[in-house]
């Protein structure tokens, strides 16, 4: 049998240029997402202790976003 090849776990987050406040990313972790009113989405400084948690949530965000600006790194 093949060897299951697990998941890599996210290591870093970041929003690229042309985001449209659009507030998905925020509504669905706002743990990593920041989108203040009229500004674009910044992720938040103590991020990194959620990307485990909600991995999924943080994947389907990047996948979502209108604009896709969100970029993971695993
Ligand atoms: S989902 Fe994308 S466009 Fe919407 S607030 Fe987040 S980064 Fe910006």
């Amino acid at each position: 049998m093949p060897a299951l090849h697990p998941r890599m776990t996210i290591k870093k987050v970041w929003i690229e240029e042309g985001c449209i406040s659009c507030n998905l990313c925020q509504d669905l972790v706002p743990e990593v997402f920041l989108v203040k009113d009229g500004e674009v989405c910044v992720i938040r400084p103590d991020a990194t202790s959620a990307f485990a948690a909600r991995d999924a949530e943080i994947r389907q965000a990047a996948q979502d976003c209108p604009v896709e600006v969100i970029k993971l790194q695993d």
